[in-house]
């Protein structure tokens, strides 16, 4: 009988597709996967450093995993990747008190894993490769892709940038970029699996440069993807803002694949405090970026990151984050409490010196602002009618589906009653008669796209019906 594996990811977009590499070699090495731990001969953690609560988790983890082997009397041999492993090295063994861990592999040793693996399961004592490795090459086909609608496409490894607070340089290295036929065949491997929207990954992607064509950015690896038959959609994540310009914005207007809808991490409305983040723009810098992306891709969506409490901020820096974020009118924002991190600039020159209390009353401050300002958004689009590409099924009801507008606004909407169109709404409802165009099941609506009439709006997502004969509804983007 093949032996089992279970991963289970913490952190970010590139986490979870380094798991589907990891999951893809194991699968290749003869195992199979589970998603239960008392069942698993492997247990993968692939972890993240960005915060300091997510590299609790890891700790907190690796507690159950000793009860569990106490009470079950199994022994898997559990590997600890991503970026804590990369970051503690050995010294998570002794970190973590006790004889759980038996593979500790850095984020750049991923094809490693099988390998790794089976030398822990024949030796008394844990394996540790955090070696650099500038090879980004992966076997095409290979990544067991979770998600049915969506492919991840890393194109840059590593960072430069070293940001004051930013764990990222220290634990995924310095930038790697793919070359642009690698990542044309795994978009191509990727639509060919049923993917219909490229999710392109790295550190800063629009930094990227093609290895394979010295001419080539982002803009035009954009194209290229938006020239692969069968790709309905295109996003990335995430772009710097210091490297956004007309270029970009023009190919995002412009080609009709990629999405229109902009993550531009800002961290912070004051100058002074972007000054020592090392984000190299300015709050007004940033806001005339804000004002031409506006200006040039109409109905644009915009979302951020954004850190309060960072070393030095004053009340009044904190008041520019907020008009910023006023100002900027983003569709969503990821909003962090600052957190120390190992081996960052930050850590070595800058006091945590803002109160954790402090800290918390700015971010609930910050939330608070964020959710009245996303709540009005979604209310101007009720009304509207726009195209949803469906992601999932009965998140909350059993008759429920859920998508994603191009905007990258969250959908749900009833199981549609009548047929669907894959393409082309004519305006008269939807088209197509056949018995397989009749979906009662929720899961068949999984990768279709449909319009849908926004009746109501809430702060995190909207709810609408599938559009059919005779509904009128303006046209419209969120
Ligand atoms: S650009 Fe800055 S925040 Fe982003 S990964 Fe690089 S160092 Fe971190």
């Amino acid at each position: 009988m093949a032996k089992k594996y279970l991963i289970e990811t913490f952190g970010c977009q590139m986490n979870v597709h380094d798991s589907e590499r990891m999951a893809g070699l194991l699968d290749q090495a003869g195992y199979e996967a589970t998603t239960e731990d008392t069942d698993a001969d492997v247990i993968v953690i692939n972890t993240c450093s960005v915060r300091e609560h997510a590299e609790e988790k890891l700790y907190t983890r690796l507690g159950e995993l000793r009860v569990l082997q106490d009470e079950t009397g199994r022994d898997p041999v559990v590997a600890v990747a991503g970026c804590v492993a990369q970051q503690e090295g050995e010294s998570l063994l002794a970190k973590s008190n006790g004889h759980v861990i038996d593979v500790i592999m850095g984020t750049q040793r991923l094809k490693m894993l099988p390998a790794l693996v089976e030398k822990a399961a024949r030796s008394p004592f844990a394996e540790v490769d955090i070696n650099p490795w500038d090879d980004v090459t992966f076997p095409l086909g290979l990544a067991r892709r979770s998600d049915p609608v969506k492919a991840y496409v890393t194109i840059i490894e590593g960072c430069n940038d070293h940001c004051a607070f930013c764990v990222v340089p220290y634990t995924r290295g310095h930038e790697r970029m793919r070359t642009k036929a690698d990542i044309l065949a795994d978009v191509r491997d990727a639509v060919d699996s049923g993917r219909r929207e490229i999710q392109l990954l790295g550190q800063i992607v629009n930094h990227y440069q093609a290895p394979d064509d010295p001419a080539g950015d982002f803009a035009d690896l954009l194209a290229a993807v938006n020239d692969v038959a069968g790709v309905e959609r295109i996003r990335f994540a995430s772009p710097h803002p210091r490297h956004t310009g007309t270029r970009l914005i023009e190919a995002v207007r412009d080609l009709p694949k990629v999405c229109k809808h902009m993550h531009l991490p800002v961290q912070s409305g004051s100058s002074r405090i972007l000054k020592a983040m090392r984000r190299r723009y300015t709050r007004e810098r940033y806001l005339e970026l804000v004002a031409q992306i506006r200006e040039t891709i109409p109905g644009v969506t915009l979302s951020t990151d954004m850190i309060v409490g960072f070393p030095g901020e004053s009340a009044g820096d904190f008041e520019e984050t907020l008009s910023l974020t006023e100002a900027a009118q983003y569709h969503s924002m990821f909003s962090f409490k600052y957190s120390v991190r190992p081996n960052t600039l930050a850590s070595r020159r800058l006091p945590d010196d803002v109160s954790e209390a402090e800290k918390t009353a700015r971010i609930v401050a910050l939330q608070s602002l964020q959710r009245e300002i996303q709540t009005r958004l979604h209310e101007r689009a009720v009304g509207t009618t726009v195209d949803v590409l469906i992601d999932s099924a009965g998140r909350r009801r059993d008759a429920e589906i859920s998508g994603r507008t191009s905007g990258n606004t969250v959908v749900n909407c009833p199981v549609p009653g009548l047929g669907i169109r894959d393409s082309g709404f004519d305006g008269s409802g939807f088209v197509g008669s056949s018995p397989e165009s009749r979906l009662p099941n929720p899961d068949a609506w999984i990768g279709r796209t449909i319009p849908v009439l926004i009746r109501r709006a809430g702060p995190h997502s909207v709810w609408g019906e599938a559009v059919i004969s005779g509904v009128r509804g303006q046209q419209g983007r969120c």
